[in-house]
């Protein structure tokens, strides 16, 4: 029929100006490799902050004692405690706790959120066994993984820069988020020092190399997107302080604000980015990362509802609704593998309130979750290259070496068609002769775990 021709028509186009063939990705990867270049020469140098870490160190595996880490990065928050036992023992035991933090949080005041969290610490602090022994002082020490950009001014001292993934609390930005985390911690009368604040991205990178030393880079892909990578430091003109005596430090990419021309970028990314809390930041973030791709999906069946009476004559009132359509439904849906596609029916009735949909408009919808998860999972293929050209590891590989880039985050996690196609497109850009040293790594929860080895290895 004609409404159905018209709706494949609007399904072909956007399908066209999502596509990623190889040649567009290698100018993607260039053109982050040159922006990351610019970040590293001069601060405000480039959209791509290459924040300066302050990890000069890595974990070396003889970290010893009880240490803590929270983890703040988006929907939820982590609080871990490890015991560590050197290079004999390792982790000794370990334990963690999640809480989800409550939407009116996120947009409140800064007291609120930190108390919230302190609240939280106190809680989990207070279920500390014997088989985790305080040091002598009874001081506990504990690493802040923070996934917000931040301008670090020391290993444990930084000011926000701004919110993003939905986080919007003006008293917060500009202030220094381990002033506003320790004074929380004191009014809960808690005694416990703030040794290391990192971003997830560089917990990641300090957790994975404690289990292999040949991490190199960690990438988060879950609420949102980030990419951190050990970089030489004479490599980092900006940097006007003494060099670390490894010669390397740690780069916090703040690769989710990545833009260029060459992203394909469609009228619904667009509209998505006007609309968001935060418009004209963090675009390589919106068509890549968990938060939006099931919001992306939402705005083109829209428009087919709209413009081609996709689900009948009325548009369903449901499908108005901002980000109703989450990622891990989007998830679900696409890896559907039944033959009559009943999760996708299942999900349209229950999200969308659709219901009587026949096979051939589910198998649309599953061909536009492909679409849009395709188009993410090749873009974050593209940084990864970006990041191996501006260190030089695309091209040649001494025998035997293994370049590992430790890999976290929820969407990365349990969206399989994503991280499948994400690993193909890496090998397909590298080419045969490299692909076998460049390996990808799960790096479970290696955040928080990373955050208190970098307590351990920064404490006094
Ligand atoms: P955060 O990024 O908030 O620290 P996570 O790394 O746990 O947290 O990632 C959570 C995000 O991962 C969710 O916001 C969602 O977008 C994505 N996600 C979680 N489960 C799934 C799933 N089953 N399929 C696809 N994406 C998922
Ligand atoms: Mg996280």
């Amino acid at each position: 029929s004609k409404r159905w021709g018209k709706a494949k028509a609007i399904l072909k186009e956007f399908e066209e100006k999502c596509a990623t063939p190889t040649w567009k990705l290698k100018q993607v990867a260039d053109a982050m490799a040159v922006e990351m270049q610019a970040g590293l020469a001069s601060e405000g140098g480039s959209k791509l902050k290459m924040l300066i870490s302050f990890v000069d160190n890595l974990p070396t595996g003889n970290e010893e004692g009880l240490f803590y880490a929270l983890d703040l990065g988006g929907t939820n928050f982590r609080v871990l405690r490890v015991q560590l036992g050197g290079k004999e023992n390792g982790v000794i035991s370990q334990e963690f706790t999640e809480v989800s933090i409550p939407p009116n949080l996120m947009v409140g005041t800064s007291k609120e959120l930190f108390d919230f969290i302190a609240a939280e610490l106190v809680k989990f602090v207070k279920e500390e066994k014997e088989d985790f022994q305080v040091p002598p002082g009874g001081k506990r020490q504990l690493g802040f993984t923070f996934s917000f950009p931040v301008m670090q001014t020391s290993i444990s001292s930084g000011n926000l820069i701004r919110w993003t993934k939905g986080f919007s609390i003006e008293d917060t930005v500009g202030q220094d988020v381990v002033a506003e985390l320790r004074n929380a911690i004191e009014r809960q009368g808690l005694d416990m020092h703030i040794t290391a604040l990192v971003n997830d991205t560089v917990g990641t990178l300090a957790g994975g190399r404690y289990t292999n030393k040949d991490v190199f880079a960690a990438v988060i892909l879950g609420t949102g997107t980030n990419a951190a990578y050990v970089e030489n430091a004479q490599a980092i003109p900006k940097w006007h302080g003494d060099l670390p005596e490894s010669g390397e430090m740690v780069i916090n990419m703040e690769w989710g604000n990545f833009r260029s021309s060459h992203l394909p970028l469609t009228e619904y990314d667009t509209a998505l980015d006007a609309e968001s809390l935060n418009p004209g930041e963090q675009i390589f973030e919106k068509i890549i990362s968990g938060m939006y791709l099931g919001e992306i999906v939402r705005r083109v069946l829209l428009k087919m509802a709209e413009e081609a009476w996709f689900f009948g004559e009325t548009v369903p009132s449901k499908l108005k609704v901002p980000f109703v359509l989450r990622t891990p439904d989007m998830s679900a849906m696409h890896h559907d593998s039944s033959a009559d596609l009943n999760v996708v029916k299942t999900k349209l009735t229950n999200i969308l309130e659709i219901s009587d949909t026949s096979l051939q408009v589910r198998k649309v919808i599953v061909e536009l979750c492909n679409i849009v998860a395709t188009r993410g999972a090749r873009l974050a293929a593209a940084g990864i290259l970006g990041i191996l050209k501006k260190l030089g590891k695309d091209t040649t590989v001494s025998d035997g070496q293994k370049n590992v880039i430790a890999m976290d985050g929820g969407l990365y996690e349990h969206y399989t068609e994503y991280s499948k196609c994400l690993e193909n497109t890496i090998n397909e850009l590298v080419g045969e002769d490299v692909s076998g040293s460049i390996v990808v790594e799960h790096s479970n929860d290696g955040s928080g775990i990373g955050a208190a080895l970098l307590a351990a290895s920064h404490s006094c």
